[in-house]
């Protein structure tokens, strides 16, 4: 459904950016904590770049959504390296979901003292607030109509909240908005453009398609040989220099494509490969690990 439309939003000029951005300000000033949605199969690449400068200094939580077709050791890592970089952070599958309280619990740890100050200063009681971010596709309307369904009291006309802007309560003491913040990836990097083109959240014929199947072919060779094993009873040498035509040919054979004026159809087989990769029916993959990020 999202995805037809969001696949459109690779197209991010620096008006679009300059516009997200500026809603994303004007909103930021009601709201107590972020929270960053991320993809849990490329939590890197799945980052707007410049979120620390659109945000400034709210508090964040970062949470690794369709974990269900991520590579487990790999999710728990970058779990691990968000928290140590002093953010709460939590892995979660959208599409079985009822971490409700584990959500609402991090946020109230994370606003604990803002909230004791507020009260100390005799202001009155009040839910904290908070505002759901990220690139297109990582989940950002399914985790706001999972939270909303579960309660969905709108409650617009607050003070700074304009009408178009709906704030639902999901708790006595959590609100959040009902729209997302939809930011923009870092497709200028070309790692990230490949991995966000490996997610399926842009189209992935926006780079040259066998590039991204040689690349994903050479990266599964490296770290899920099983996987293709298992798939299509691919067993790669990369040592070989004629590995990826053999590959071409060994897909088309195991699937039995029909081949084009007697060549392998090249086409056919990347079609065949990435549709199997997006559906997850290849196994659950990480497209990266923590050396891609600059420490
Ligand atoms: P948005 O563009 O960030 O609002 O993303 P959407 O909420 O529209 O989700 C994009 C796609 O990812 C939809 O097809 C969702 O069903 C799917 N999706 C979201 N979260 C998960 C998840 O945790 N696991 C799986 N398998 N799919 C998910």
């Amino acid at each position: 459904m999202a995805n037809e439309n969001t696949k459109m939003n690779i197209h991010w000029f620096p008006g679009h950016m300059a516009k997200a951005r500026r809603e994303i300000s004007e909103k930021i000033k009601v709201v107590d904590i972020v929270i960053e949605l991320v993809d849990a199969r490329a939590p890197y690449s799945s980052k707007n770049p410049m979120i620390n400068e659109i945000i400034k200094n709210k508090p964040r939580f970062i949470i690794l959504t369709k974990k269900d077709m991520a590579d487990d050791q790999y999710t728990k890592q970058w779990v691990q390296y968000y928290e140590q970089c002093g953010y709460q952070a939590m892995s979660v599958n959208l599409k079985n979901f009822n971490e409700y309280q584990k959500i609402i619990e991090k946020c109230r740890y994370v606003l604990k003292d803002k909230m004791e100050k507020e009260k100390a200063r005799g202001l009155k009681p009040r839910a904290m607030r908070a505002m759901v971010l990220g690139i297109p596709n990582v989940g950002k309307s399914t985790f706001i109509n999972r939270l909303a369904n579960r309660k969905a009291t709108v409650t617009g006309n607050k003070p700074g909240v304009t009408k178009a802007q709906q704030i639902i309560r999901v708790a006595k003491d959590f609100e959040l908005f009902d729209t997302p913040g939809v930011l923009w990836p870092k497709l200028d990097d070309a790692h990230v453009a490949q991995n966000i083109a490996l997610l399926g959240s842009i189209k992935q014929s926006i780079l040259p398609l066998d590039d991204l199947f040689i690349a994903a072919m050479r990266y599964l060779s490296l770290h899920y040989p099983q996987l293709l094993k298992d798939r299509y009873q691919l067993e790669i040498d990369l040592e070989n220099e004629n590995w990826i035509v053999d590959a071409f040919d060994h897909i088309a054979k195991v699937r039995k494509i029909k081949p084009l004026k007697g060549e392998t159809d090249y086409d056919r087989v990347m079609e065949v490969f990435f549709s199997e990769i997006n559906d997850g029916s290849i196994g659950k993959i990480t497209w990266e690990d923590l050396s891609c990020v600059n420490v």
